[in-house]
């Protein structure tokens, strides 16, 4: 079967996310609003998958990580503290002439500017991306918070706590899911850079003589995760920040670079950020955030290695990787090959007919059976073709067909996504069957 030659294009993707129920614009009915998007209930399971996959890999299946759910809001002394006050910024420029603004970074300010065509630029001014907002029944300076920006200054706040709840000894991280805030000075490439976005962020603290071989370590742990669930190596790239470029905290930073459509951009950033955050909050809040160490009565400030993935970005790249056309006999057939433990819907169920009470007696017992711990669809309009077409779409690994056979021998078809290999099995076992594939290694198709 031939492989269409036309690479997934942004449009593409953004199509069948709509249409399938993956992502749509905020308020869609009044505009939309710019850098912010809802999940549709398929874009609500694959961020769940995501999110769980990567939860069970770094908290569930180490023992040297430990979790934490932390506020949105805190006392803004951690945002002095932590540097975000003044220098979470970005370099804003603006076009006097259609008061368009720009990231200056971003634009090539020797050009006319690219709305207008005029060549009349503003100076170059600091950003703050931070969110404001009022704490309380009076809207005065004593009463501004901020929305997170990320979500890691809690893990620093509550370092010794959790140490001390956990009893965790050096090396050890924690990691965090949750919102981040960024008043993003352009927003856009549909779910790339957001002003509302989701971070999965691992403090992992160690010695400092110990830093440089666990940013090491962590670099390739990460780069592995990301392969492991579908992404192509070739299409990943590391950039390791300059001296002088780096943020503020940071000792070090390498970026992994994902091949976007829209050209090579951050997937996941992955800094050493030494001793600078525990040092300033022990400073500022008079508390001492030092480990102590109690075999060699030691203290020690540590230092954190963070690898740092927004949740959105990581969807948006296990989508494009996903994201497959072929052509078949009715023209093109569109596979979203997810990594199994990834994919929204895990299986279909497809009567053959439905107007055999019998048969449709028993896709219900299929149906039923396999419901519970995973997303499973009920489909039986349409020709069967057309069924299996509208799955893969999807991205489902299996559908699972119920015929004239299942009635003697109560047995069903299993289809395989990727191959469409079809084999039969007993219904009675099906749903064991299903969650051992489920649990079986994946290697993309190509
Ligand atoms: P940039 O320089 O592109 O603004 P950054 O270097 O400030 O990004 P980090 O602070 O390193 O980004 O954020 C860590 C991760 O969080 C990023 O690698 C990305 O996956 C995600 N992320 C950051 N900002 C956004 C955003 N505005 N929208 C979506 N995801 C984001």
């Amino acid at each position: 079967m031939a492989t269409l030659p036309a690479p997934v294009t942004m449009d593409k993707l953004v199509s069948l996310c709509k249409r399938r129920g993956f992502v749509f614009q905020s308020s869609e009915i009044y505009g939309g609003f710019n850098g912010v998007w809802d999940h549709g209930p398929l874009g609500a399971e694959l961020r769940n998958n995501i999110k769980r996959a990567w939860w069970e890999d770094y908290v569930y299946k180490r023992t040297d990580i430990v979790g934490l759910d932390s506020a949105i809001l805190a006392n803004p002394a951690v945002w002095r503290a932590s540097g975000h006050l003044e220098n979470f910024t970005d370099p804003l420029v603006e076009c006097r002439n259609c008061h368009n603004r720009f990231r200056a970074d971003q634009i090539d300010l020797t050009r006319n500017c690219t709305v207008c065509g005029k060549f009349d630029w503003t100076d170059i001014k600091q950003f703050n991306t931070m969110f404001k907002t009022f704490v309380g029944p009076v809207e005065e300076d004593a009463s501004v918070a901020y929305l997170r920006p990320e979500t890691c200054q809690a893990i620093f706040v509550n370092f010794r706590l959790v140490q001390g709840a956990m009893r965790k000894k050096l090396p050890f991280g924690i990691a965090q899911i949750g919102k981040a805030f960024r008043n993003e000075i352009t927003t856009g490439n549909f779910i790339f850079r957001l002003r509302e976005l989701e971070q999965m962020e691992l403090e992992y603290f160690v010695r400092p003589d110990q830093a440089d071989a666990a940013f090491e370590e962590l670099l390739g742990i990460n780069v592995e995760w990301l392969v492991n669930h579908g992404v192509r190596r070739s299409k990943l790239d590391l950039y390791e920040h300059p001296d002088g470029a780096r943020a503020h905290y940071s000792r070090r930073t390498v970026d992994i670079m994902y091949d976007f459509p829209f050209g090579k951009s951050e997937l996941q950033g992955v800094a050493n950020r030494g001793d600078f955050d525990l040092t300033q909050h022990a400073k500022a809040s008079g508390r001492d955030l030092d480990y102590f160490d109690d075999e060699t009565k030691e203290k020690v400030t540590p230092f954190v290695i963070e690898p740092s993935i927004g949740v959105d970005r990581a969807s948006l790249v296990f989508m494009l990787e996903a994201y497959y056309e072929e052509a078949d006999k009715e023209g093109v057939r569109t596979v979203m090959r997810f990594h199994p433990r990834l994919a929204p819907v895990k299986a279909a169920v497809l009567p053959l007919v439905k107007k055999d009470p019998a048969l449709v007696a028993l896709s219900h017992e299929v149906f039923a059976s396999l419901r519970g711990d995973m997303l499973v669809l009920y489909d039986e309009s349409g020709a069967v073709g057309r069924r299996y077409r509208r799955q893969d779409e999807i991205g489902t690994p299996f559908c699972i067909t119920v015929d004239s056979q299942t009635l003697e021998d109560r047995t069903v078809t299993i289809r395989e996504r990727d191959t469409m290999e079809q084999v039969r099995f007993s219904m009675d076992g099906i749903r064991d069957e299903i969650e051992r594939r489920l649990r079986l290694p994946w290697l993309r198709p190509d």
